[in-house]
């Protein structure tokens, strides 16, 4: 299999790029500086035909357009906004991503999230370790996660994981996305707005692409209000960032609990003074476990479509 030259766009995963330089002619597009890349992709053209990608680096239409050999995109992700999944279909290019093996994980780290923003986890230790409740004595009331409204945005694998987790909670659940799914009892909101009108905390578990850019505008926010929560561990651009901000330094929502951010690893400076927020640094699937199983699932993609046989977790 030496004969397909694989393209690695960035570090992600020290177990997945041994195994692929032991299988694959690899190339790693960070050995190049920044502004040789271009030179770089140019004189491996000709070999190069598969990209290994990620939730900060994929496959974008000049990548593509850079690379006349390429056969198929594996991302180590699920999310798959970081492909032009148009230009793939366009020229026959396949591509393919890892979902299912992160689900649970994903969905742990989204219940420990608001579950931590709304019990003010963090905080609550940082009090402990600066000595503030030796001296000023008890931590202050916080909110109560159990029975409470739970809003889900994009009831799809890692939705539903969340939908059931909160249940285990007693809570009630809705959910928007664009269709209504036929085999569960959660309420259907046909608009987000009205969604987050009913929820005391809003999940965003949907798929980045073009409609859902800024899904979570000031009109979503303002719906969940001072006493509503927002957790999202999709993807940043899903929410209007500045105006999460603005809400959070004014008190017009709760709180919020983020594990992805808009311009990552940018964090706006506003949040990080606030007790009201849990920042984590993009870590849905970061276990060993789950890293693992995703790059089990890259590689047998490759392996698959090397040897002709049909791919395991196929999306164009
Ligand atoms: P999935 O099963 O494909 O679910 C995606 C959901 O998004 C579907 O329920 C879909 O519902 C909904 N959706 C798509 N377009 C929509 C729109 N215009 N309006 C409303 N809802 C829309 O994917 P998944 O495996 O659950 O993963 C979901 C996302 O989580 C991924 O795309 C990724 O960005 C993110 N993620 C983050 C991490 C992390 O580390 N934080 C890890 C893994 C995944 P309909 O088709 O019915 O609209």
């Amino acid at each position: 299999m030496e004969s397909l030259g694989v393209l690695f766009t960035n570090p992600m995963d020290s177990y997945l790029e041994e195994e692929l330089g032991r299988r694959f002619k690899l190339f790693r597009l960070w050995d190049s500086p920044p502004e040789k890349r271009k030179e770089f992709l140019r004189a491996n053209s000709g070999e190069i035909r598969a990209v290994v990608g990620n939730s900060v680096m994929g496959a974008d239409a000049d990548m593509i357009d850079a690379l006349p050999a390429l056969e198929i995109v594996a991302t180590f992700s699920v999310g798959l906004d970081k492909i032009d999944l148009d230009k793939c279909r366009e020229k026959g290019i396949r591509v393919t991503n890892t979902p299912d093996v992160l689900t649970e994980d994903v969905a742990d780290l989204a219940i420990g999230l608001a579950i931590c923003t709304m019990r003010q986890i963090c905080q609550s230790d940082r009090f402990v370790r600066s000595g503030v409740w030796l001296k000023n004595g008890a931590y202050r009331l916080t909110t109560k996660f159990s029975d409470k409204k739970v809003g889900i945005l994009g009831l799809g694998r890692i939705g539903l994981a969340i939908a059931k987790r909160a249940e285990a909670f007693n809570c009630t659940i809705g959910y928007h996305s664009r269709t209504e799914k036929p085999n569960t009892h959660y309420k259907y909101y046909p608009s987000l707005i009205s969604l987050a009108t009913n929820s005391d905390v809003l999940f965003v578990a949907c798929a980045l692409t073009h409609d859902t850019f800024h899904i979570v505008n000031r009109e979503v926010i303002d719906a969940l209000g001072p006493n509503g929560f927002l957790v999202n561990i999709g993807r940043g651009p899903l929410v209007d960032e500045p105006e999460l901000v603005k809400a959070l330094v004014e008190g017009r929502l709760g709180g919020a609990g983020l594990d992805v951010f808009e311009n990552e690893p940018q964090v706006p400076e506003e949040l990080f003074g606030l007790d009201n927020v849990v920042l984590l640094p993009h870590v849905g699937s970061g276990t060993v476990e789950t890293r693992k199983e995703m790059a089990d699932l890259v590689i047998w993609n490759l392996e698959a479509h090397v040897l002709k046989k049909p791919l395991l977790t196929p999306v164009v």
